[in-house]
C-alpha cells in the first residue's frame, strides 16, 4: 500500500488504538529526514538568490498540463510534492523581494526572519493564549512594543499581530464602536440607528470594506490641497453627523500617493470631543523609524488605535500586521471570546493575543519579525528605510530630467507617482505586460484624479538607482 519505499527504514512504529502499527504519516522516519534536508536547502537557496528571477503569472489551464494531479489516495510523496513546487509552482509566483517589483506594496523580508518563518511552524505554538504561548507571545510583545515607542504610546499600550491591514483596520473599527457605544451608554444617549465613520477621500479600500462588514456609513471628508485629512474637515464632520460617529479614520502614507494626513490637528480635535481616533498606517508606519520623516507623523501619539504592517516596509515575511491599542482593555472588552471551553484560559489572562482583534486561533507571526528585529537590531531598520526613502527622492529627480515622463506628486513616502507623456490606458497596460512577461520589472498602472499614471513604491533597500535608470529607459 506504501508508495513511498521509504517508510521501510522506519525505526519503531507506534501503536494505533487497535494495537496496529501506525506508520503512515506521524512518524519520524529516515526517508522524513531527507525531505527535510531537501526543504532546508530548498529555503536556504531560495534565501541565497541574487538576482531573484520576477517569475511568471501562469493561467489556470497552463498549470493543470504542468502539474497534473497531486492530490491522490496514495499521495505522491515528499520529493515529488517538493520538486513540482520547485520546479513549476514556485516559478508560476511573483517574487514580491524582486528588486524591480515596484507595485502596490512590495515586500523584502530579511534572510534572519524569512529562515525563522520555517521554524515558528515547527514548533506547533499556538498564540492565542498565554498559558499556551507565553514564550512567544513575550517575544512577540517585545516587537509591538518597539512600534508603540516609535508612534510615542505610553507604556499601558499594547496589541497584537493580526494577518493584515484588512483585518487589522475592522478590528480596530470594531473597537471603535464598543467604545462609542460605552461612551453614549454612559452619557444616556440612546444607541444611533447607524454607526459612521469619518474617513478620508483617500483611505485604503480595506475601511469601506469594514464599513460593509459592520454596516455602518463612511462620511468621507474632502482633503486640503496636500491631499490630507485635517482636523478642520474632521471637526465639521463631527459637528455635523454627532453621535452617529463612532470613530475617526486617518491614514498614515496613502496608498497611492504615501501622502500622511494631518494627525497633529485630527488628533486634537479628537481628544477635545472624546471620538475614538485610529490611524491607519499600513504601509508608512515603517518610515516611524526613520528621523527624517518622524515630524511628518506627528499626533499620532493621540490616536486610540494604529495597524503597522511589518509585511510591508518592515521587512518581515508574510503575514504580519501589527494592531496597536492605547486603551487594551478597552480592546478586550471588545473582542475577547467567552465560553465555558476557554474560561480556563482566563485563570492566566496576563495576556491573551486573542483577546484583542477578531481571532482565536493565531499563529505566532510575530516571531519572523521579532526575530529579525532581534538579531539586526533596530538601527539596521532605520537605516534600510531611509535608504528607500532616498531612492524615491532619486526616482523623483530622475523622473523629472527624463523628457518623456512626468512627476505627479512630490514623493512623500516611498512612493513615487509619474505619467508617460502621451500614453493611453492601453500603452500603459501593454507596457506593463510586456515587462512582466520578460522578466524585467513589475510595474503596474495606477489612477490618480481619473488619469492613468505609473507608481513606484520602494520597500526593498536592494533596488539600485540603475535599475531605476532600467525601467525610466525602458519607458522612452
Ligand atoms: C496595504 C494597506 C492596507 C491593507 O493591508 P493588508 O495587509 O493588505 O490587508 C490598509 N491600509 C493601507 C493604507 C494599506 O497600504
Amino acid at each position: 500500500m506504501n508508495p513511498d519505499p521509504g517508510y521501510t527504514t522506519l525505526t519503531g512504529p507506534s501503536h494505533n488504538v487497535n494495537g496496529a502499527d501506525y506508520a503512515m504519516m506521524h512518524d519520524y522516519t529516515d526517508d522524513t529526514d531527507r525531505l527535510a534536508d531537501e526543504i532546508v536547502e530548498l529555503a536556504r537557496w531560495r534565501t541565497r538568490l541574487d538576482p531573484i528571477p520576477l517569475g511568471t503569472a501562469r493561467t489556470a489551464d497552463e498549470l493543470v498540463e504542468l502539474v497534473g494531479a497531486t492530490i491522490t489516495a496514495e499521495g505522491i510523496g515528499g520529493h515529488q510534492a517538493l520538486a513540482i513546487f520547485r520546479d513549476v509552482l514556485a516559478p508560476s509566483c511573483l517574487s514580491v523581494d524582486y528588486t524591480k517589483y515596484l507595485s502596490f506594496v512590495p515586500a523584502a523580508p530579511t534572510e534572519a526572519a524569512v529562515l525563522f518563518d520555517l521554524v515558528v511552524g515547527a514548533f506547533s505554538i499556538y498564540g492565542g493564549s498565554w498559558i499556551e504561548g507565553a514564550g512567544s507571545t513575550h517575544a512577540e510583545n517585545e516587537a509591538i512594543r518597539w512600534l508603540a515607542d516609535l508612534a510615542g504610546l505610553s507604556s499601558t499600550a499594547g496589541g497584537v499581530f493580526v494577518p493584515g491591514g484588512t483585518i487589522g483596520n475592522l478590528s480596530a473599527m470594531v473597537g471603535a464602536r464598543g467604545a462609542a457605544e460605552q461612551r453614549l451608554a454612559e452619557a444616556g444617549h440612546p444607541r444611533p440607528d447607524r454607526w459612521a465613520f469619518v474617513v478620508s477621500a483617500t483611505a485604503h479600500s480595506s475601511i469601506p470594506s469594514a464599513a460593509a462588514v459592520m454596516d455602518a456609513d463612511l462620511i468621507a471628508v474632502q482633503t486640503d490641497e496636500q491631499r490630507r485629512l485635517t482636523g478642520d474637515g474632521v471637526a465639521a464632520a463631527l459637528e455635523e453627523h454627532g453621535h452617529r460617529v463612532a470613530g475617526v479614520v486617518a491614514t498614515a502614507g496613502a496608498t497611492n500617493l504615501g501622502v500622511i494626513d494631518d494627525l497633529q490637528s485630527i488628533g486634537v480635535v479628537c481628544r477635545e470631543r472624546g471620538v475614538f481616533f485610529h490611524v491607519d498606517a499600513a504601509y508608512g508606519g515603517a518610515a516611524l523609524a526613520a528621523p527624517s520623516v518622524r515630524p511628518q507623523f506627528d499626533g499620532i501619539e493621540h490616536a486610540d488605535s494604529i495597524i503597522i504592517d511589518p509585511h510591508k516596509w518592515l521587512f518581515a515575511p508574510f503575514d504580519c500586521c501589527a494592531l496597536l491599542w492605547r486603551d487594551p482593555d478597552q480592546a478586550r472588552a471588545v473582542h475577547a471570546q467567552h465560553a465555558g471551553y476557554l474560561s480556563f484560559l482566563d485563570a492566566y489572562g496576563d495576556w491573551n493575543p486573542s483577546d484583542f482583534a477578531i481571532h482565536l486561533t493565531r499563529r505566532a507571526r510575530g516571531l519572523p519579525f521579532w526575530f529579525s528585529l532581534a538579531t539586526y537590531g533596530t538601527d539596521a531598520y532605520a537605516e534600510a528605510i531611509q535608504i528607500t526613502l532616498d531612492l524615491a527622492i532619486e526616482a523623483g529627480r530622475r523622473i523629472e530630467a527624463a523628457p518623456h515622463l512626468e512627476l505627479v506628486w512630490e514623493p512623500t513616502l516611498s512612493i513615487v507617482v509619474f505619467r508617460r507623456i502621451g500614453w493611453d490606458p492601453d500603452q500603459y497596460q501593454a507596457w506593463t505586460e510586456a515587462m512582466l512577461a520578460d522578466g524585467a520589472a513589475f510595474v503596474v498602472p495606477s489612477r490618480h484624479d481619473g488619469e492613468p499614471v505609473f507608481r513606484f513604491c520602494f520597500v526593498n533597500p536592494r533596488t539600485t538607482v540603475d535599475q531605476i535608470d532600467e525601467i525610466i529607459d525602458a519607458l522612452a
